[in-house]
């Protein structure tokens, strides 16, 4: 069974449509990366698998259970943002810890969950400082730590790394890959950024102005690209 369905979805946003018939499947354990240019629809489908916008028409599947009425806390995902939205009145232990808090968590609990982020993320000398003493990379890795400290079945990323600088961009791309090697759990993965999608994914989801163009290894779509936009935006040989 697979992780996460996507299932004849649609939106319009008033009488624009702009998601238009997407089915996706994702195994569970896979590194599925969106890619697409700027406003084909990437965000506005992983928000729809946050809960965070409403689905027009069709079905999205989180671990059998279809999600299309249930709030977002309700899902058992985990979403990491573009500026990746840190409380910046809480030290890193708060920030981390804050979704836990909110579920009435216990006190030991919510420590050794944190404690346990921090160490897989190198933060633990970082605990008691505020996001603003942190750099790019840092805040990154608390926004990531966020999600790993909820335990979810589904990381949901949009454009992580978009705001560091080149460098850091590329170191980040392997850490997050080796996290999820280390981890294993479930991941879509949203870029604009070619090669951040052929590194990183399992499966490749090219997406153009709604749809899906093509799905699959990423290397099948180099060899074998459905047509000349995938070709173009995969790079590979037309
Ligand atoms: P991407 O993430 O691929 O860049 P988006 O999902 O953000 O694309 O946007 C897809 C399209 O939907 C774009 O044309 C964008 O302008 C439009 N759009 C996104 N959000 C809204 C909204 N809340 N209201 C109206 N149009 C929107
Ligand atoms: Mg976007």
């Amino acid at each position: 069974m697979a992780a996460v369905s996507i299932k004849a979805v649609h939106k319009h946003f008033g009488t624009t449509p702009v998601i238009r018939g997407v089915d996706i499947e994702i195994a569970d354990g896979e590194f599925a990366v969106l890619v697409g240019p700027s406003g084909c629809g990437k965000s506005t489908l992983l928000r729809m698998i946050a809960g965070l916008e409403e689905i027009g028409e069709g079905e999205i599947v989180i671990g059998g259970k279809v999600v299309n009425n249930m709030q977002p806390k309700e899902r058992d995902i985990a979403m990491v943002f573009q500026n990746y939205a840190l409380y910046p009145h809480m030290k890193v232990r708060d920030n981390m810890a804050f979704s836990m808090l909110l579920a009435k968590r216990p006190k030991e609990e919510i420590e050794a969950r944190v404690q346990k982020a921090a160490d897989i993320l190198g933060l633990g000398e970082l605990l008691d400082r505020y996001p603003r003493q942190l750099s790019g990379g840092q805040r990154q890795r608390v926004a990531m730590g966020r999600c790993i400290v909820r335990d979810p079945q589904v990381f949901l990323f949009d454009e992580p790394l978009s705001n560091l600088d080149a460098k850091l961009r590329v170191a980040m791309r392997t850490e997050l890959k080796e996290l999820h090697q280390r981890l294993k759990t479930t991941s879509i993965y949203v870029t604009h950024d070619q090669i951040e999608a052929m590194t990183m994914a399992d499966q490749i989801v090219v997406m153009r102005d709604g749809i899906v163009e093509q799905r699959g290894r990423p290397l099948d779509l180099y060899d074998h690209p459905a047509n000349l936009f995938v070709a173009g935006f995969i790079g590979s040989p037309a």
